[in-house]
């Protein structure tokens, strides 16, 4: 059994769609289990639209929700022609957005959107996109019953990025895939979306569908979790920011993670943990060069002292100083319990004998953090900080790799810099105005022959 994950581009539109259907019965063989996204765009809109209505501008909301009614239908026409099933779906694709009219009026009238009520609207992107997906398998003669994710990935109620509970959805992957699985179907469900045991609607937060295809991966034991993207495999950085990036054919678990973790969206930060826990290979390939060797991410692959680079702009650097510091006992625990308090992870940490400094990439409870924080001493925030991620599994073999990281800065200042127990991620925090750059300047030293000039 394999799982199949398809990305926003991958199901843009029906070309893209009739693409999936020959990529994922081509692998009928492994008994396929298929994850989609939302067509591209669409959960952007659906939460622009839930904005617009929260904030009184219900026609923008509208023509938002026209629009998307609009592309649904187009897609699903141009898939099931005039098909029996395809008017039916029409229905379905029809109700789903005048049930959506109905609920931006009721924003509007609230004024204000909760958590559980945007969970509700994004999860429609996927909920249609999936139906949409296994009703184009059924048109081509692949018997692909759609199975609604609510019913199979359960969460926590933390809304917008809920937990899932691996338990439960192993039970429930058994109970609702594995049947399809062994009868030769393949079952489409989407991603991103589940539900709390009470079957409150849930998501995984933003690009949560690689996260939902690695749950099932594991809950059913796979032999390969597939995510299919718009790139060619991992590369040694993010192509929109480093054109000339390479791909990289195989990669280590940790090191994706870390990469993931740290910018390189191409795989959602929580997707490797489920896959590690059962050794299953993940792989990445492009929807549309099928024939792409793609990156394999497995325990074993070679080790590099630098195999890759990702950035992230727009983080919150927090400084603490504190004369009354380190050396006393339970000093950091406190510290690190206002951030728990206001459940807000902390992802780079530097210390010294006087000081704390931390990355947050959540700025929400930013102003009660630093209220709390401020009982310990003085604290300074940077909320234009960017952090840097030099990451290969032998960058601690010597110093080497992590001297070429360091000149190849040269005059970009350095807020913070730390390296991972695991020995395999250099960080750096710097400005975010200097994160491409640096992106460009780190690239050259590694990857390329020369250090492009400054
Ligand atoms: P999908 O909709 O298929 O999930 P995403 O947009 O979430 O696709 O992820 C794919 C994108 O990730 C690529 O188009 C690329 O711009 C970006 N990306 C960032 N870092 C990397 C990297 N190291 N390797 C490949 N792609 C990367
Ligand atoms: N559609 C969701 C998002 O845009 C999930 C995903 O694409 O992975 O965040
Ligand atoms: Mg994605």
């Amino acid at each position: 059994m394999i799982v199949c994950k398809f990305g926003g581009t991958s199901v843009a539109d029906a070309a893209a769609i009739t693409r999936v259907i020959d990529i994922v019965t081509a692998r009928q063989a492994s008994t396929p289990v298929v994850v989609v996204s939302a067509l591209g765009g669409a959960t952007n809109q659906l939460l622009d639209l839930a904005h617009k209505a929260a904030a009184g501008e219900l026609l923008g909301a509208v023509q938002i929700i026209e629009q998307l009614r609009d592309r649904h239908l187009t897609v699903a026409a141009a898939l099931l022609g005039d098909s029996a099933e395809g008017h039916e779906l029409a229905v379905e694709i029809g109700g789903a957005f005048d049930e959506l009219a109905h609920l931006a009026e009721a924003f509007r009238t609230l004024g204000y959107l909760t958590p559980r009520s945007l969970d509700a609207v994004a999860a429609m992107g996927e909920i249609l996109s999936s139906q949409i997906v296994a009703a184009a398998f059924r048109r081509r003669g692949v018997d692909a019953p759609w199975v609604d994710a609510r019913d199979v990935i359960v969460t926590n109620d933390v809304f917008t990025r809920a937990e899932p509970d691996a338990e439960g959805i192993a039970a429930a992957c058994r109970a609702r895939l594995l049947p399809h699985v062994q009868a030769g179907r393949i079952p489409v469900l989407g991603g991103f979306v589940g539900a709390t045991p009470q079957r409150i609607t849930t998501t995984l937060g933003r690009g949560g569908s690689d996260y939902s295809a690695s749950l099932v991966g594991a809950a059913l034991d796979a032999t390969a979790i597939e995510i299919w993207t718009d790139v060619d495999g991992m590369l040694t950085a993010d192509p929109r920011v480093i054109p000339n990036a390479r791909l990289i054919e195989r990669i280590g678990f940790e090191e994706a993670a870390e990469l993931a973790a740290f910018g390189a969206k191409v795989l959602h930060p929580a997707t490797i943990a489920p896959a590690v826990q059962r050794g299953i290979p993940v792989y990445v390939f492009n929807s549309r060069n099928p024939g792409g060797t793609g990156t394999m991410i497995a325990f074993d692959a070679p080790r590099f002292p630098v195999r890759a680079i990702a950035g992230k702009r727009n983080t919150t650097l927090v400084k603490l100083r504190s004369t009354r510091m380190l050396l006393a006992p339970g000093f950091l625990r406190r510290v690190f319990e206002v951030f728990e308090r206001h459940r807000t992870s902390v992802d780079v940490v530097t210390t010294s004998e006087v000081s704390v400094s931390v990355t947050l990439d959540d700025e929400a409870q930013l102003g009660a953090i630093l209220q709390d924080l401020a009982d310990f001493g003085d604290v300074a925030v940077n909320r234009r900080a960017g952090v840097l991620a030099i990451v290969g599994a032998g960058i601690a073999d010597s110093s080497a790799a992590i001297g070429r990281a360091i000149s190849a800065l040269g005059d970009i200042p350095v807020h913070m810099a730390s390296l991972s127990a695991t020995g395999i991620n250099f960080t750096l925090v710097i400005d975010d105005e200097h994160v491409v750059p640096a992106m460009q300047r780190l690239h050259g030293a590694f990857f390329e022959q020369a250090v492009p000039a400054a």
